[in-house]
C-alpha cells in the first residue's frame, strides 16, 4: 500500500463515528461486519430484523414483569437502546441488499407519513393511503 493510501485509510480510521454519522456512513461502516451467505441474504437478514425486534420487545416485556423502578428502568433502557442498534443494522443491510440506501428510504418514508398526516389518513390502515 503506497504511502498516501495508507495516511487515508488512517485518516478514515481516525474519524470519530460521531463527527461524520449519518445514514449512509452508518450504512457503509455496518456494511463493514456483515457476514452472511450472499445467496441467502435476503432471508438471513430478514429472520435477523425480526428477531432483534423481538429482542426489543422482550426487554420492554420483562420492565412490565420486573416492574419500573427509576434505576433499573434507567439501565434497561439502555438495553433497549442497544437492541435498536441492532435493528438498525439489519434495516441498513437490508437497504442495502435491495438497493436502496438507508438515507433514501430515511426520506421517502417521511413523505409518505407527512403526505399522511396532511390528508389526514395517519390513523386507518393500507401500505397505500
Ligand atoms: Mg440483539
Amino acid at each position: 500500500m503506497k504511502l498516501e493510501e495508507e495516511a487515508k485509510k488512517y485518516m478514515q480510521d481516525k474519524l470519530t463515528i460521531a463527527e461524520v454519522m449519518t445514514a449512509d456512513f452508518y450504512e457503509m461502516k455496518a456494511g463493514q461486519t456483515a457476514i452472511f451467505p450472499e445467496h441467502k441474504a435476503l432471508e438471513y437478514l430478514a429472520l435477523g430484523l425480526t428477531s432483534e425486534a423481538g429482542e426489543v420487545a422482550g426487554k420492554v416485556k420483562k420492565l412490565i414483569r420486573d416492574g419500573e423502578d427509576v434505576e433499573g428502568f434507567e439501565l434497561k433502557k439502555i438495553a433497549i437502546a442497544s437492541e435498536i442498534g441492532d435493528v438498525l443494522w439489519y434495516c441498513a443491510m437490508m437497504a442495502k441488499e435491495v438497493g436502496v440506501s438507508l438515507d433514501e428510504i430515511m426520506k421517502e418514508n417521511l413523505k409518505k407519513l407527512h403526505g399522511r398526516k396532511v390528508r389526514g389518513t395517519l390513523h386507518g390502515s393500507g401500505d397505500n393511503r
